[in-house]
């Protein structure tokens, strides 16, 4: 008999059903178990993917703070419980020995990366922001008066060595905070990848 690749993958995982039926064991419900064993100890926690702009819905499952297991959830109106490749190896990501955990800051001149602390990161950037906002502060522009259609000076009040881009991976509630942090220090200019 010639017999294919795939049909002796078929054919074997049907002899394979087959004979555990036969020995009244039920793959099926096997399978189940497995699954059940695995998030056993778990916390369930609903979450969002924020690879891509589709924003799926996905479900973690955590347990002592790691991540065990994740899916998508069937509940969700966009993806109804399925995930892309990408999300679906998010696990390993977020597991991943080389995930960067830390700020880290390369001093002018210096071959390589140093471990700095949060509080050190948020400083240097509020120092930064600030400085970069003072000197590219614009208080008026002329612009053209649309009733007279003469150029006027008008107030602007904008930082303009300032612009704001939002990647895939800011989510909803980030890039909502994102917008009021660019309103707040003048910052006109902000976009996000999802819209370019
Ligand atoms: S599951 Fe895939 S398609 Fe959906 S948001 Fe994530 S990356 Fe985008």
């Amino acid at each position: 008999m010639d017999v294919s690749r795939r049909g002796f993958l078929k054919l074997s995982g049907l002899s394979i059903a087959a004979f555990a039926t036969g020995l009244g064991f039920d793959p099926a419900v096997a399978e189940a178990t497995g699954y059940a064993l695995k998030l056993e100890g778990t916390k369930k926690i609903p979450s969002i993917c924020h690879f891509c702009s589709g924003g799926c819905g996905m479900l973690l499952y955590v347990k002592e703070g790691k991540l065990i297991h994740l899916e998508g959830d069937p509940d969700h109106p966009t993806n109804e419980g399925t995930l892309c490749p990408k999300a679906a190896s998010l696990l390993s990501v977020a597991n991943s020995p080389d995930r960067v955990t830390k700020p880290k800051r390369r001093a002018p001149g210096a071959d390589h990366w140093e471990d700095i602390s949060w509080e050190d990161a948020l400083d240097r950037v509020a120092k930064k922001t600030k400085e970069v906002r003072d000197a590219s502060w614009k208080a008026a522009d002329e612009i053209v008066n649309a009733k007279t259609g003469l150029k006027e000076m008008f107030s602007v009040n904008r930082a303009e060595g300032i612009a704001f881009i939002g990647s895939a991976e800011v989510d909803n509630e980030e890039s909502y905070l994102f917008t009021k942090f660019c309103r707040v220090i003048g910052n006109p200019y902000h976009e996000h990848q999802a819209r370019i």
